[in-house]
């Protein structure tokens, strides 16, 4: 065996192996943790965090009181009360990862609003508004929440690109096939660690699929998203670092568009989506539809993984942000990401890539970034 053969067996064995270490907590910044009043009797409840991390928000009776719970934070500090609305905020311990902080109200107040924002210097801040509300407004909300039960998990398909007959870029006798099915695994566990979260994979082992398969895994999976992994190589070795996160471009959806109708009218196979039997016009007129939402839902996880990349201190390319054409990005019912997770030709980045660390901190920010991404989407259905 030689020394190279030697050193991709260790580095298989490692990319399955089990329990991971978890990442730094992120932490409550001083004097930037404030329930106050806001004017009319409404309330704005604020947490400055080191970075952005998965939330949630409730109410619950019996003492009446709005509960926001925060995972991955090490949770030293006061929450200072100005405002008589708010009679104590409790922090209660739930989970090895999560906490809950708990405002007592005094009178009853409903959720205007609740945001998690990332600033420019990767620190985050939630905002939650809250309004006076009639008693009976409040039982309102409760059962509003009761009804909703727990909410169904998100459904994220992680497609490994390459695999199989085709090793994608090669570097040093490295596979980027081998490389993004190894990350592949680590990231759908952590996900999974996740009860709020259902990862599945489009590709298991080193297998060759088509683009088409692999988008037709993620909808029979049922995926609200889809998060396709790859990692780059250049010819000019040291030439470019660090993470790149791809969506579809709005030139690409216009030239898919357009590439779409040629392929129908000769009767070609459609590459991104099944519409045969549909009429061309109404087709793409759904496609256009259907491409309305999903891309920007794709640009705000885009946005919300930069956010937790770089809050994790991990290192992004100078461009972290691309728009791109490929083929995986073009399903029209799915928000999809390309992820290029570094340079295989740059020294430092094939450290990064193949070392445990830099794999479970990447895939504890992805999946803080998919929750803050989810948490938001739902509030604002
Ligand atoms: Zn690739």
């Amino acid at each position: 065996m030689t020394r190279l053969a030697t050193f991709l067996v260790a580095a298989m064995v490692w990319l399955t192996s089990g329990d991971a270490p978890l990442a730094e907590p992120a932490l409550l910044l001083d004097g930037r943790a404030e329930i106050a009043d806001s004017g009319g009797g409404d309330v704005t409840w604020t947490l400055g965090l080191s970075r952005p991390v998965p939330w949630r928000l409730w109410m619950a009776d019996g003492p009446p009181r709005v509960i926001v719970e925060l995972t991955g934070v090490d949770l030293q500090g006061e929450v200072e009360l100005n405002t008589t609305s708010v009679s104590v905020v409790e922090r209660v311990k739930t989970g090895a990862e999560t906490t809950e902080l708990r405002a007592i109200l005094r009178e009853p107040l409903a959720v205007l609003s609740a945001e998690m924002q990332t600033l420019d210097d990767g620190t985050a801040r939630l905002n939650v508004n809250l309004q006076p509300a009639t008693a009976d407004g409040f039982r309102a909300a409760l059962e509003t929440a009761d009804a909703g039960g727990v909410p169904e998990p998100l459904v994220v398909a992680i497609d490994p690109g390459h695999g199989g007959r085709d090793p994608g870029a090669e570097f040093g006798g490295l596979k980027e096939a081998d490389l993004v099915l190894g990350f592949a695994h680590r990231l759908r566990d952590a996900l999974n660690s996740e009860p709020r979260i259902n990862a599945v994979l489009t590709r298991e082992t080193d297998a060759f699929l088509t683009l088409d398969a692999r988008l037709t895994r993620a909808r029979e999976a049922g995926a609200e998203v889809l998060i396709s992994l790859h990692a780059d190589t250049l010819e000019d070795t040291n030439a470019a670092s660090g993470i790149v996160i791809y969506r579809l471009a709005a030139e690409a959806r216009a030239a898919a568009n357009e590439r779409l109708t040629t392929r129908h009218a000769s009767n070609d196979r459609l590459t991104d989506v099944d519409l045969s039997g549909v009429e061309d016009e109404i087709s793409l007129a759904l496609l256009t539809l259907s491409r309305a939402k999903t891309v920007p839902q794709a640009r705000d996880l885009s946005e919300k993984l930069v956010g937790a990349y770089r809050g994790a201190g991990l290192v992004m390319n100078s461009r972290p942000e691309r728009t791109g054409a490929f083929t995986v990005l073009k399903a029209a019912d799915i928000p999809s990401l390309l992820i290029e997770l570094g340079f295989l030709s740059t020294d430092e980045d094939l450290k990064r890539l193949t070392s445990e660390n830099w794999q479970v901190e990447t895939a504890q920010a992805t999946r803080d970034a998919l929750l803050l991404w989810m948490e938001e989407r739902r509030l604002a259905e």
